[in-house]
């Protein structure tokens, strides 16, 4: 897929006509504007055509999944790792600062108000997620004309289990989905624990089982609960038995906690973007498992998109959030003799940085150490490492390093449509 810019810089549906794209570089039609992912400006007037494009995202805390898709194929698909340092950082941070203070202990006049939490205040770390959130969505809007975007915003929707009328009326319609969401809840509500041995089974798959049965019981969350298959089989065979406090009607505490950031995301994607709606992971997961998907955050993201059906080349962009400035400069701890050494190299060694991305031996990597003698530590995004000691003069830059760094990887898709995830050094 290259993404194509107008003369004027606003996104056109991409292309998939490669020899067309040579062709129209070649005789000064169009320019190359990114690298990866491969974008280009055409040079003179067209007639902008463009199709419904919806972006799903599946949010996370540690990941998240976009996927742009039109109802038949997927134009973008995207893992972004999110950072996930920022807490042991600021409480290094903090220590330093408080050691330092024991130190010298002379008395400094406050500066300025600088205690008070403004409205909308986010830790730091949540803050930083929210804002990658956001930088990841603007560079799709960059090379792709998107027209909605849905946004997973919890994995249950409480006001639902709260309120029976409306998750009332979904058993009228015959769905399965209003149980989906219960059970999501419930998962939840016991701490994704089997509530019988308490994880000492050892199985990580995790059954809801009705207390009393369906037809009697029904599917309010008190009668529900979270076992394991060993206990929840073994109960059904007659050869375990459940602790005697779990029965009908117990009372369970509130599910009080829910992610906060993104709600916060949300929020914020509406007051920038006209189009956004939202959706829940029961929903998600009951798309996903009816149209016999593998679990990864892109083909989340495609469920969320709405076009689960969407066909994809297998051409995953994976990103990566890292950190833009290191300000310690020096390490914690003196060397023996009291001299004190430098936190790191320095910013520009022969002329790489740190995270640059680089061509060695044919292959693409990115700098993830630099040593002053100008050898470098070449790895791949998800850490593999390639060479850890690489002369610089056997290297050469490809494109300097941004905030969040970005690798194009292929999945094989055999001809069932369903990918097959292979390890980047096969590549
Ligand atoms: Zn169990």
């Amino acid at each position: 897929m290259v993404y194509v810019l107008n003369i004027s810089g606003q996104p056109l549906m991409p292309t998939e006509n490669r020899a067309k794209v040579r062709i129209l570089l070649k005789s000064g039609k169009a320019r190359v504007v990114k690298r990866c992912p491969f974008t280009i400006q055409l040079m003179y007037n067209t007639k902008s055509y463009t199709q419904e494009i919806a972006l799903g995202v599946d949010s996370g805390s540690k990941h998240i999944g976009l996927s742009a898709t039109t109802k038949d194929k997927v134009l973008f698909e995207s893992d972004v790792e999110l950072r996930n340092d920022i807490v042991d950082l600021l409480s290094a941070r903090r220590q330093n600062r408080s050691a330092r203070r024991n130190r010298k202990t002379r008395y400094r006049r406050q500066r300025f108000s600088n205690r008070e939490r403004k409205d909308g205040w986010l830790a730091p770390s949540v803050q930083n997620k929210v804002d990658t959130h956001l930088t990841a969505i603007r560079k799709i809007h960059e090379i792709l004309p998107v027209s909605k975007i849905i946004v997973e915003v919890a994995s249950f929707d409480i006001q639902k289990i709260k309120n029976p009328a409306i998750s009332g009326a979904d058993y009228q319609k015959g769905e399965q989905m209003g149980f989906w969401n219960v059970r999501e809840y419930v998962l939840f509500r016991d701490g994704h624990e089997c509530q019988c041995c308490h994880g000492r089974s050892k199985d990580r798959i995790l059954n809801v089982h009705h207390i009393e049965s369906r037809k009697t019981g029904g599917d309010a969350p008190n009668n529900l609960i979270t076992l394991c298959e060993t206990c929840h089989t073994g109960y059904h065979k007659g050869a375990v038995r459940l602790p005697k406090t779990i029965r009908r009607g117990m009372l369970f505490r509130d599910a009080a906690f829910m992610g906060i950031m993104r709600w916060a995301f949300y929020d914020k994607l509406k007051e920038i973007y006209p189009d956004v709606h939202l959706t829940y992971g029961y929903i998600t997961k009951n798309t996903r498992i009816r149209h016999a998907l593998p679990k990864d955050h892109c083909v989340d993201a495609r469920c969320i998109s709405g076009h689960p059906d969407a066909v994809s080349d297998g051409t995953v962009y994976c990103q990566k959030k890292v950190r833009c400035h290191n300000r310690q400069i020096h390490k914690a701890n003196f060397i023996r003799g009291g001299k004190r050494k430098r936190n790191q190299s320095p910013y520009e060694v022969m002329g790489f940085r740190l995270f640059d991305k680089v061509q060695w031996k044919g292959r693409e990597c990115f700098i993830f150490g630099r040593r002053s003698t100008g050898r470098m530590d070449l790895r791949l995004l998800d850490g593999t490492k390639l060479n850890s000691s690489v002369g610089y003069k056997n290297i050469h830059l490809l494109e300097m390093r941004k905030n969040i760094l970005i690798e194009e990887r292929r999945k094989a898709v055999p001809p069932t449509g369903k990918p097959l995830g292979f390890p980047a050094k096969h590549l």
